[in-house]
């Protein structure tokens, strides 16, 4: 018999009772032939009451058949291997309890018979510690895994926050923007009052100058009415165009506030050009100054009398005031598809070059205009009046030959 073979071969006996590893003999038909200490203590067997048994006996009872066709299965093609793989062994203890084990089994033939020699570890421990192990990942992952959420919920705040300062950023620009622009029109607003203070004052002084001395020579002229006509001439002379430089103001002030809305009507563009005329003339002609009026038909459109007249007075008001005492001036009127052109041609003193580009603007007068009155609001009056009216304002000028204004206005 195998076992006592074991039994007494001292070596062998040596060998299996002191190997860490369990030991198991079964033959043919699965019948425990021998069993190490290891084995005992590990299934809590007694060394009688293990021997002689099926191997079934350590297997847990619910596999038993399976446990049986699996054995059957091996004795007919033995081959040395682990047993169970991929798959998690159990071992029965005397006691009923299961264990995880791990076995490999090495089949032999001893004196014509088969016998299986299996190698049997208890792997309860290396079990526990891989489910702590696998507990840990577990935990590891889910911690992983809140950490991920906690930085996603972290950087969509982060995001949330960058755009709202992104925005307080903007508004804060935006104000810093509208204090600087109200700050800019401020600083402008001041020096237009103080620049239109400095030049009404000037621009008063010659007409009051004018009133006060004509006056007192007229007072002195007692009994030659002809001799105090002409002084009544220049007092009426400066009071209009005291009334003129208040008027430009007045104008600027109503344009500036516009709000881009007023009523429109039918105008008669000839019969307005013809009042101004009429209206310029005691102001500023020259003895054998010449105005002529051109147009084949009398003009219609839809427009507003008021600013048209701002810019009318203006332009024809400077050719007047910036020809000579024989100058010529030409104006035509014309329409084009839905457009009105006004031409205002003078052969007067022209505005340099350099300057031309300034001329819009606000109190800009030509070097070349020290010998004529003005405050310099004329064309930005002119230019303001005819944009409200969606019209275009343009001109062309050479000096001492003479100046063209064209304005272009669309009926409303
Ligand atoms: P003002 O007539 O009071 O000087 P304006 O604003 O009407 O002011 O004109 C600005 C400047 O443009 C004038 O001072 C002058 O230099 C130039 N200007 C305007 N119209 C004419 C013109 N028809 N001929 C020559 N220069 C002109």
């Amino acid at each position: 018999m195998i076992e006592d073979q074991i039994q007494n071969d001292s070596l062998a006996n040596l060998i299996f009772a002191n190997s860490s590893e369990g030991l198991l003999i079964t033959n043919g038909n699965g019948k425990i032939r021998y069993a190490n200490p290891k084995v005992l203590s590990m299934f809590g067997y007694e060394y009688d009451q293990l021997v002689g048994q099926p191997i079934e006996i350590l297997v847990p009872r619910n596999i038993h058949s399976k446990h049986i066709r699996l054995r059957e299965g091996f004795e007919k093609s033995p081959s040395n291997r682990p047993m169970g793989v991929g798959s998690h062994l159990l071992g029965q203890h005397f006691n009923g309890k299961t264990f995880p084990v791990e076995v490999s089994l090495s089949p032999f033939v001893h004196k014509g018979d088969k016998y299986v020699l299996s190698f049997v570890t208890d792997i309860s421990i290396r079990k526990l510690q891989e489910e702590k192990l696998k507990n840990t990942f577990n935990e590891l992952d889910k911690s992983s895994t809140e950490l991920k959420n906690l930085n996603r919920d972290l950087e969509a705040k982060v995001n949330e926050r960058t755009l709202e300062l992104a925005d307080s950023i903007k508004k804060l620009q935006k104000s810093e923007k509208e204090l600087h622009d109200a700050l800019v029109r401020e600083k402008e607003v001041n020096a237009l009052k103080s620049k239109f203070i400095s030049t009404a004052s000037h621009e008063f002084r010659t007409p009051m100058a004018t009133i006060l001395s004509s006056l007192s020579l007229i007072e002195s002229y007692q009994g030659s009415p002809v001799k105090q006509e002409k002084h009544f001439l220049r007092i009426r002379k400066s009071v209009d165009y005291l009334l003129k430089i208040l008027k430009d103001l007045l104008t600027i002030e109503k344009t500036e506030t516009s709000d881009g809305r007023f009523e429109t009507e039918d105008i008669s563009i000839n019969d307005i050009v013809h009042d101004v005329i009429n209206d310029l003339i005691p102001v500023y002609n020259k003895p054998n100054q010449k105005i002529n009026i051109n147009y084949k038909e009398n003009i219609v459109f839809i427009s507003n009398e008021y600013y048209l007249r701002n810019v009318l007075i203006n332009i024809i008001g400077n050719a007047l005031k910036f020809s000579g005492s024989d100058g010529v001036i030409d104006i035509t009127l014309s329409k084009v598809a839905n457009e009105i052109i006004i031409k205002v041609q003078d052969d007067g003193i022209g505005i340099p070059e350099h300057e031309q580009k300034n001329i819009w603007e606000r109190f800009y007068r030509g070097n070349n205009t020290t010998q004529t009155d003005g405050t310099g609001l004329g064309l930005y009056i002119a230019k303001k009046n005819t944009e409200i009216l969606k019209g275009s304002i343009s001109f062309e000028s050479t000096v001492n030959k003479g100046t063209i204004f064209i304005i272009k206005l669309p009926s409303l």
